[in-house]
């Protein structure tokens, strides 16, 4: 592993530090599961940067009351980040564009579109993976794989 290691429950816990602000305007319950995990083989900055794209794309959809958790597991091909919300989830014709660069869904000046695209920039450059597990009226699911430090040693 080139990079330094990264402890990702770490860096989930900065990120949420950073939206108490933004959590505590609204009647979100959101609850973290955080496995004991190695290190993954990742920028700690990057990681940072999809953990919030992720959350605040949740609290965008969510609107003003709903739930959010965030699970980590490990798993034998690395870390597993799920991050789950209970808004409308994402209509069929438009899930196969969210990873495109600029494609929003949001009115002008409100999405830039470039936050899943940077994501997925961000997490295959570090040997991992980010798509949607789940996605329907109930909510959207999140996954993200990044490799283990030890197992890429
Ligand atoms: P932006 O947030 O600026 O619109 P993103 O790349 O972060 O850009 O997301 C692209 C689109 O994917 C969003 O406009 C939205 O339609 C959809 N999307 C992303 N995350 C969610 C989510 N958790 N629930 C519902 N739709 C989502
Ligand atoms: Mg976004």
């Amino acid at each position: 592993c080139r990079l330094d290691a990264c402890d990702l429950n770490s860096v989930i816990k900065n990120a949420l530090c950073l939206l108490t602000t933004e959590l505590s305007k609204r009647k979100i319950i959101l609850t973290t599961d955080l496995e004991l995990i190695p290190k993954v083989c990742a920028d700690p900055w990057g990681i940072e940067q999809v953990v919030l794209n992720l959350v605040m794309n949740a609290l965008q959809a969510i609107g003003s009351q709903g739930e959010i958790r965030i699970i980590v597991r490990r798993q034998p091909e690395g870390v597993r980040l799920e991050v789950q919300d209970s808004g409308p989830g994402i209509p069929d014709e438009v899930r196969s564009r969210i990873f495109d660069p600029f494609f929003t869904t949001k009115p002008f000046g409100e999405g830039t579109g470039l936050g899943l695209s940077i994501c997925a920039g961000i997490v295959n450059e570090n040997g991992g993976n980010i798509d949607i597990v789940k996605s329907d009226s109930r909510g959207t699911t999140f996954v993200v794989i990044l490799p283990c430090k030890e197992s890429v040693d």
